[in-house]
């Protein structure tokens, strides 16, 4: 089993070593070879996502990613900018679907924002579309603008726009993931996030989808506007099961489930195309206000190692293990800065990393 191991910047480097270090603790054949990416890369090789580093993705049965980005990086021109790295690999791997299980685990019930009898027992699964929307649309650029409230003035644009069998495959993915969800005793629902009463791209949404849900008679299925699903997600976060949505509203969302989890730090995702391949990435960036202080906390990263693992590899075993060995840890009281409340031990990341290897 090969995997391409890409810490990238900030943080990246400090989680993925935790998270590298745990899978090597499981005794399982893998083989596992690092490349550079996004900032790290540009500084290297001059581009974030060298063919260096394609070659290494293209080789492998997986990836584990860390983070890229730095502000440091603001000013260089989009096309070398370390995000692009990201955008190039989910682009070059065709990863449409991205997973981003929002758990609150008992022991982090406190480490909430929200009161804890609104998120205790929360399991929430986002599937969002990854690879279509405003962030891949054509055209997008900056011109003088002709019309519009004020012509002959810089303006800026992107183009937001689905295709109908764009829609029909992650909607396909969120009504399997809502079915296998429901024989594990989840509630067997999908919400279906849009603006159609706004956008054309929603509307096709919404029309696409509905038909979809036609083929899961088992899964109770219903739409959202995205504006009142963020209202909902803060006010009664346990009415959702599965949540399906596109690249922009999902992206926004997704952050916003993770605080209620206790942190973006425990927050893993998976991203998949549709021979199974896939990238897996905590859903935070690389943090670069807190890298190379050994604070960041490596559980997102290392769940995300799990997911990886259960996904892309067939080890559901060795997933259970580690996700085991994450719920033992902060049993233990363990956390990192993000998660730490009065009575547990505050502790840093190579140490959390350390922690989990212990339990396994
Ligand atoms: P961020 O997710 O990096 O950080 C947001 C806040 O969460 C910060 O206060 C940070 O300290 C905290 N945080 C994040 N991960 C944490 C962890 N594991 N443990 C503890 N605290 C954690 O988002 P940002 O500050 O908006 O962006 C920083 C950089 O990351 C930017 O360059 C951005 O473009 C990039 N970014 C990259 C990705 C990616 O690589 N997939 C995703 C999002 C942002």
């Amino acid at each position: 089993m090969r995997i391409a191991v890409l810490p990238g910047d900030g943080i990246g480097t400090e989680i993925v070593d935790a998270a590298v270090d745990v899978l090597q603790a499981l005794g399982l054949p893998l083989e596992l070879e690092t490349a550079p990416v996004g900032g790290a890369a540009y500084e290297s090789c001059g581009h974030p996502l060298p063919d260096s580093t394609l070659r290494v993705v293209d080789a492998a049965d997986a990836v584990l990613f860390g983070a890229v980005g730095d502000w440091k990086y603001d000013t260089l021109e989009r096309s070398l900018r370390p995000e692009q790295a990201i955008l190039g690999l989910r682009k070059h791997l065709g990863l449409f679907a991205n997973f981003r299980p929002a758990l609150c685990y008992p022991e982090l019930v406190g480490a909430s924002t929200l009161r804890p009898d609104l998120v205790s027992g929360l399991d929430i699964l986002i599937v969002r579309e990854l690879t279509g929307d405003v962030y891949f649309g054509q055209p997008r650029g900056r011109r003088t603008a002709t019309d519009g409230p004020f012509p002959g003035t810089a303006e800026a644009f992107d183009t937001m726009r689905y295709s109908r069998p764009e829609i029909e495959r992650i909607a396909r993915v969120a009504f399997d993931a809502a079915r296998k969800r429901k024989q594990a005793g989840s509630a067997g629902k999908v919400t279906s996030v849009d603006k159609a009463n706004v956008l054309e791209t929603s509307g096709l949404w919404r029309e696409v989808v509905t038909d979809i849900a036609a083929g899961y008679p088992d899964i109770a299925f219903e739409h959202m506007y995205v504006d009142n699903a963020a209202m909902q997600l803060v006010r009664n976060p346990r009415h959702f099961d599965v949540i399906v949505t596109g690249n922009l509203f999902g992206d926004i969302l997704s952050d916003e489930a993770a605080m209620l989890t206790g942190s973006i730090g425990m927050l893993a995702s998976a991203s998949m195309n549709d021979a199974g391949k896939g990238l897996f990435e905590p859903s935070h960036g690389s943090a670069p206000d807190i890298a190379g202080k050994n604070v960041a906390n490596p559980l997102a990263t290392i769940l995300s190692a799990a997911m990886m693992l259960r996904f892309s590899l067939g080890q559901p075993a060795a997933a259970s293990a580690i996700e085991a060995a994450v719920k033992n840890v902060l049993a233990q009281g363990l956390r990192t800065a993000d998660i730490h409340s009065n009575g547990c031990t505050l502790v840093g990341t190579r140490e959390m990393g350390a922690a989990v290897v212990r339990a396994l």
